[in-house]
């Protein structure tokens, strides 16, 4: 066990409580910062998808062809606000340059390292937190309208069987044995086994932060707005309630980190990629597992709170109001799939969360290029509920300078400031 310390994580999210937890059972004294509560962030309203198939990045070869037709459509999946495009391209410039295949392999196999072990990552926490309820291991079913559909992605899938991820292709009645809720039309299906599903991330978030508390850690409702340094290292993190001494450091307040990054001497282009769900409280349809209707791009989850429907990427200026034509939309979608919501009836619920994206879809965990005792943790895009626990493990041997579970090299926060890379200008 390393020299316990104090260590001082900010950002209440499912990463950073991940971290605590982790660093908690090696011995270390933990202080979580979050001005919000535990788990109001991104994580509060995503669908919970537990998902060691979701490794292929965001840019990919080809995606510039299919960008105009999705921002086009105005229940696309994808909607830029044209006054964020100066403030974005910056981001775009690093997400076209990540879309060749040399780095589609490179951050494959680097999501592929944080993603595999997930579930079995996160079983310690939740025992320690009395949340095994709130996990379920069912698989997640990816649904298509027609054979050609799902053909079009059937190199992808092979890579993930290459890698080791299971997957059972189906097709028929098979399919409607699988969910007999699914409207007939999603004739093609692929079940992935292997997936899971948190059931409610910010009840899972809450129960993390519970245990942290019993077990002698501190949740204080404070933001970090910067540090103290010397010599290289972190000595306390400044609060509005004043200086919190520091022996170590974790930084994983989510779409917020990129400032606090800068001043840990890393400039990480980070986007608050808005996402949106619509929920259905009192659902007629009760789904077995997680469905993902691939043509459509949305993720419906049966949720402890109701049937969720969740999904589209939204990049707009900070502060930009909610669009919740594109809750609606998502709203819309999921009727589509399940015949027996046509009939809209009862009260709906809308949310929006902001992912915390990089251009290459991959996190930036490490040591901080200016303090030797921080390490960022943030950066999880799309995976963060999957990626939490074992972002927590890497922390963990990091702080108490062990190698780490898996190589952090894809990870560097540094990697995008590296010659031949312009520096963002999100991060001043
Ligand atoms: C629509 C949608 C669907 C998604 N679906 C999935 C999915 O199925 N599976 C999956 O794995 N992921 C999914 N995600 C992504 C996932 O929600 C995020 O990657 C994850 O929640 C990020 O967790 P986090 O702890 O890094 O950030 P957050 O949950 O955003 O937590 C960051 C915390 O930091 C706090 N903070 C901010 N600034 C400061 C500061 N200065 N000081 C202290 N604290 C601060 C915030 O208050 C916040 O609580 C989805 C996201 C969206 C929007």
């Amino acid at each position: 066990m390393a020299e316990p310390r104090e260590v001082v994580v900010i950002g209440a999210g499912l990463v950073g409580l991940a971290c605590a937890m982790t660093l908690q059972a090696s011995g270390h004294t933990v202080t979580v910062l979050d001005p919000e509560g535990p788990g109001e962030g991104a994580t509060m309203g995503n669908p919970g998808g537990l998902s060691v198939s979701s490794i292929f990045p965001t840019a990919v070869p080809g995606i510039h062809r299919k960008v105009p037709g999705w921002l086009l459509d105005p229940l696309g999946p994808l909607s830029i606000r044209w006054r964020h495009l100066p403030a974005l391209a910056p981001w775009l410039w690093h997400f076209l340059r990540a879309a060749t295949p040399a780095q589609v392999e490179r951050a494959m196999r680097a999501l592929h390292a944080l993603t595999a072990p997930a579930l079995e990552a996160y079983a310690p926490l939740l025992a320690r937190a009395g949340a095994e309820d709130l996990v379920r291991h069912d698989g997640h079913l990816m649904v298509y309208r027609s054979a050609e559909a799902m053909r079009a992605e059937a190199g992808a899938w092979r890579r993930r069987a290459e890698l080791g991820i299971a997957v059972t292709e189906l097709s028929g009645g098979a399919v409607q044995e699988m969910e007999p809720a699914l409207d007939p039309a999603y004739g093609y299906a692929r079940l992935v086994p292997g997936n899971g599903h948190c059931t409610d991330p910010r009840g899972l978030a809450r129960r993390f932060a519970e245990a942290i508390a019993r077990d002698g850690g501190t949740l204080r409702l404070l933001p970090a707005t910067g540090f103290v340094l010397a010599d290289g290292r972190v000595r306390a993190v400044r609060t509005p309630e004043g200086d919190l001494p520091a022996d170590a450091v974790v930084l994983a307040a989510g779409a917020a980190s990129a400032p606090l990054a800068a001043l840990l001497g890393d400039r990480v282009p980070l986007e608050a990629e808005r996402g949106y769900h619509a929920e259905i409280p009192d659902s007629p349809v009760q789904l077995r597992r997680p469905v993902f209707a691939t043509g459509e791009k949305i993720f419906a989850a049966a949720m402890r709170s109701g049937l969720r429907f969740a999904g589209t990427a939204e990049f707009a200026r900070p502060g930009t109001p909610p669009d919740w034509r594109r809750a609606e939309g998502l709203l819309r979608l999921g009727r589509g799939l399940f015949p027996a919501l046509r009939e809209p009836s009862g009260k709906t619920t809308r949310w929006m969360g902001m992912r915390p994206s990089t251009p290459d879809s991959l996190p930036a965990i490490g040591q901080a290029s200016g303090a030797a005792n921080a390490f960022h943790a943030f950066g999880h895009g799309h995976i963060g509920v999957t990626g939490a626990a074992m972002t927590g493990r890497i922390i963990d041997a990091l702080v108490a300078g062990r190698t780490p579970p898996v190589p952090l090299e894809p990870y560097r926060p540094s990697r995008f400031a590296e010659p031949g890379c312009a520096a963002s200008s999100q991060a001043a």
